[in-house]
């Protein structure tokens, strides 16, 4: 892609995302709308991928990676490899048939951005053409160049909660890797120094040990590490809860906003069983993610057709 394309996408970007302020179970938040980056390339993966967005790669032709085949992550490298005149190879170890033959959500949206979906076992680098020409993803993004982009979303937040003159600031974001959340405590204390600003977070996708093994993989002096918080019963990720169907209705109803489906109900859950952490102004940061709700919602749609958000 020419290069005067590229910067006309990236002028684009809508940096520093705006903070608003929200009102829910009678509760006020601050909610960061990193969703509102840019309609493609948006929520924590922009962050994530802001350093392949942004550095020269004159010798890349190709984004290699892996993961499974609705993800959110899978999504934003088929929109970065089409702003670069990429190519974006994608390896699952398996896809659904119904799936393949009704794409919808992420999936849909990564073909028609050219991905090119294969089916296979690791090491995937040996399968594919080329060698010093690819730039290979880790699954999720979680690697040290996520930084890059989670560091800037500090800086961003400083600059806030100068403006607003707030000393001490909570922060809660639900994780999956965990990636965003060490990276962002770990700049915020590093950039901040005359201001206490915590980040909080729970695991999504494995438990509390796993999201630690993933801190401490990343960062290996605790110092730096965000507060896990968690409810009392285990979670499987991508299961259909009610109540996290009923959380999710329940912000869009009070707050008018559309959370992602996946990782904001656990998260909001869990932020809302914990009130010490809003015993302080609190910043919640809404990740994206909600182009993957088409395929989450109408499952959840057929699972509870008529549920009632009083009880
Ligand atoms: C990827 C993703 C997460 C998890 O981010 P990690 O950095 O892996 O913890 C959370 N929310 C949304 C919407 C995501 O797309």
């Amino acid at each position: 892609m020419p290069s005067h394309h590229l910067a006309e996408k990236m002028k684009n970007l809508n940096l520093p995302s705006p903070i608003q302020s929200i009102t829910f179970q009678n509760q006020q938040f601050f909610l960061k709308r990193d969703d509102l980056i840019h309609p493609d390339f948006s929520g924590n993966k922009a962050r994530k991928f802001y350093y392949f967005l942004q550095n020269d790669f004159p010798n890349i032709t190709k984004i290699v990676s892996y993961g499974s085949a609705q993800s959110n992550a899978m999504y934003s490298l088929s929109v970065l490899a089409k702003m670069r005149g990429w190519g974006f190879e994608y390896f699952v170890d398996h896809i659904a048939e119904y799936l393949k033959e009704n794409p919808h959500g992420n999936y849909r949206a990564a073909i028609e951005n050219g991905m090119r979906l294969r089916q296979a076992q690791p090491p995937f680098l040996e399968l594919v053409e080329g060698k010093n020409d690819i730039l290979f993803i880790e699954e999720g993004g979680r690697q040290k160049e996520a930084e890059y982009g989670i560091k800037l979303l500090a800086q961003e937040i400083i600059d806030w909660q100068k403006d607003q003159d707030i000393k001490e600031l909570n922060i809660f974001l639900p994780s999956g890797t965990g990636t965003t959340a060490l990276f962002l405590q770990k700049n915020l204390l590093m950039l901040n120094a005359e201001r206490l600003t915590l980040v909080f977070t729970t695991p999504c996708v494995g438990d509390k040990a796993y999201l630690q093994k993933q801190f401490l993989e990343l960062e290996s002096d605790e110092k730096y590490h965000p507060t896990i918080l968690t409810l009392e019963n285990k979670h499987h990720f991508g299961k259909l809860y009610k109540e996290n169907y009923k959380i999710w209705l329940k912000l869009q109803q009070q707050t008018g906003v559309e959370f992602d489906l996946l990782y904001d109900p656990l998260g909001w859950r869990v932020l809302l069983a914990h009130p010490e952490v809003f015993s302080n102004p609190t910043l919640y940061i809404h990740q994206g993610g909600v182009l993957g709700n088409e395929s989450m919602l109408a499952r959840y749609e057929r699972k509870y057709p008529s549920i009632n958000l009083e009880l």
